[in-house]
């Protein structure tokens, strides 16, 4: 039976590291403060950065939700972000996603400054994550890496499987688990054999988007399984892209959902935050 690897200790153990950042810059006159735009009223979104919100206040961060309503144009928009970059008591800057259809998603991270963008979806942190160099890590598939180095399971010369090539979660999370040293296959909707890939892995991680699609015979006995996925089931309860308790029952270690990197992705948001707040005040 997998051991269960805890999102809720390990991202109460990361937001504890960010609060006592956050108190030494204070004593120094810097408080850490997030901006987070949203624009429109998806409701998941909404709850997302409310949960953003109540992060900040509990690691000690200031933070700012600049609600805009769903017909703002993408000019203001920019504008909003061009203001927020000049804004020197703002240390991180995050636009929730999705926008609404008439503003290019792309457009507006592309406007955020690289030393503010805390979710690392700009360019620049892209290209800087990609050849190894400092950056603003992706806040999921960090908090995944940091799952994975939890369970004490070297990453380094194992085989790992990534489900999922979208620019937030899959394609990063195969760029750290290579800068860890594992051998990766990134696999895709258009993947042949993807069973027997993921069978022959030693970690797998999930990142489709669909309940349950990961199952028991897609996994290797002792293997270690994140689940990135959150979708509802056909009860309406939160589940994740694997079929957690077959599945539980051949892996070494697995993440529940909820409870699993959802929780990582919020905490490791406050730590980037925090490395923003430093990095901009130079200490
Ligand atoms: P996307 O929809 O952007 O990407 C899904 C990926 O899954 C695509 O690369 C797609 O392949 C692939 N895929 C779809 N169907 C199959 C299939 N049958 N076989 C193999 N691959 C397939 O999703 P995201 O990456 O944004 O999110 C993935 C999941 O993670 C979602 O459930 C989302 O809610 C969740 N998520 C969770 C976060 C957290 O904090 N826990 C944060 C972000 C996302 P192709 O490219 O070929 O279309």
């Amino acid at each position: 039976m997998a051991e269960l690897i805890s999102g809720k200790t390990l991202a109460a153990k990361l937001k504890a590291e960010a609060a006592a950042e956050a108190a030494e810059l204070r004593e120094k006159g810097v408080h850490a403060r997030l901006a987070v735009v949203i624009v429109g009223e998806n409701p998941a979104s909404r709850t997302y950065v409310a949960g953003k919100a109540k992060d900040c206040a509990e690691c000690g961060l200031l933070s700012d939700v600049i609600a805009l309503p769903e017909e703002t144009t993408e000019a203001a928009l920019l504008e909003k972000i061009a203001a927020l970059n000049a804004d020197k008591t703002v240390h991180g800057v995050l636009v929730q996603l999705p926008l609404p259809g008439h503003i290019r998603e792309k457009r507006v991270i592309d406007a955020i400054s690289p030393d503010k963008d805390v979710d690392g979806f700009t360019p620049v942190n892209v290209g800087r994550m990609v050849i190894g160099e400092e950056c603003f890590l992706p806040c999921t598939p960090a908090g995944c890496i940091e799952m994975l180095k939890s369970t004490g399971v070297p990453i380094a010369g194992k085989d790992a499987v990534v489900i999922g090539r979208s620019n937030i979660v899959g394609k990063p999370a195969a760029l750290l688990l290579t800068a860890n040293n594992a051998t990766v296959t990134l696999c895709h909707s258009k993947t042949r054999d993807l069973k027997a890939k993921c069978a022959a892995a030693d970690i797998i991680v999930a990142a489709i988007g669909k309940a349950g699609f990961v199952t028991a015979d897609m996994v290797k006995e002792g293997a270690v399984v994140i689940d990135v996925g959150i979708n509802r089931n056909a009860e309406g309860k939160l589940c994740g892209d694997v079929d957690f308790a077959p599945v539980a029952e051949k892996a070494a270690y697995i993440t529940p959902v909820p409870g699993g990197v959802g929780l990582m992705t919020r905490a490791m948001l406050m730590k980037n935050t925090v490395k923003a707040a430093r990095l901009q005040s130079g200490l």
